[in-house]
């Protein structure tokens, strides 16, 4: 399935990061180069409705995903789904950013994981309408599950980005920190460093 040349085209890519790592930044790189992207935007969740742990207070996601995409010239952090009252729903900011931009390509740049879930996401029909799925491999934690279903994915339509697998979560992040290892090699130096110094993910 190809592009369409002539519009904007602006990726939206969410996401806890609890905290942003590197696979989160390869994606984004990947997405912004392969899907020639004109804008990523990046929108740090509120509280997901499907994601029971409490996340990391707002303005810490919000500070490290600023240190983690800023490298990246295309990439907008945009912190309304943070100011948002109640659960997160991504049609609800999809319907904004079509208002917003009534001629732009949306382009829904998501992990594989995700993709497979979606079906599932309030009004994922509806998303699907408005954002175009761009959906990149993930690494899995058992080397014989089978590859991305595409068959699972409302409407049937969707785009690859090509990312090696890379086997880092932040689940794996908050667990190393609360061990006291060491996550220089899993984050980008700016996170990491933030991490440190808010003391973030040593206590929970
Ligand atoms: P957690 O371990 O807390 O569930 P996470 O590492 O999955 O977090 P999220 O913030 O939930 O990170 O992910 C944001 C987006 O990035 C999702 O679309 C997810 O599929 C994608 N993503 C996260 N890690 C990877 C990875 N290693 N490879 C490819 N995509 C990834």
């Amino acid at each position: 399935m190809g592009l369409t040349s002539a519009a904007y085209r602006l990726g939206v890519f969410g996401g806890a990061f609890d905290p942003p790592h590197l696979a989160h930044v390869a994606l984004a790189g990947a997405a912004i180069r392969q899907l020639r992207l004109d804008e990523l935007r990046v929108f740090p969740t509120g509280q997901a409705w499907h994601k029971s742990r409490a996340l990391t207070a707002g303005e810490h996601r919000l500070a490290m995903a600023r240190e983690a995409f800023g490298g990246l010239p295309q990439a907008v952090i945009d912190d309304r789904e943070l100011r948002r009252a109640g659960p997160t729903y991504t049609i609800d900011t999809l319907r904004q950013l079509r208002a917003e931009h009534p001629q732009a390509e949306l382009l829904l740049v998501i992990g594989a994981d995700q993709a497979e879930a979606l079906h599932g996401w309030h009004q994922s029909g509806e998303i699907v309408k408005l954002a175009l799925p761009a959906v990149a491999a993930r690494a899995r934690p058992d080397p014989d599950a089978p590859p991305f279903d595409a068959a699972t994915l409302p409407g049937g339509r969707y785009l690859s980005v090509e990312l090696p697998p890379m086997p880092v979560s932040a689940t794996q992040i908050r667990a190393r920190v609360q061990a006291g290892q060491d996550i220089t090699a899993l984050v980008p130096d700016g996170v990491a460093s933030y991490i440190a110094r808010h003391h973030l993910y040593s206590n929970t």
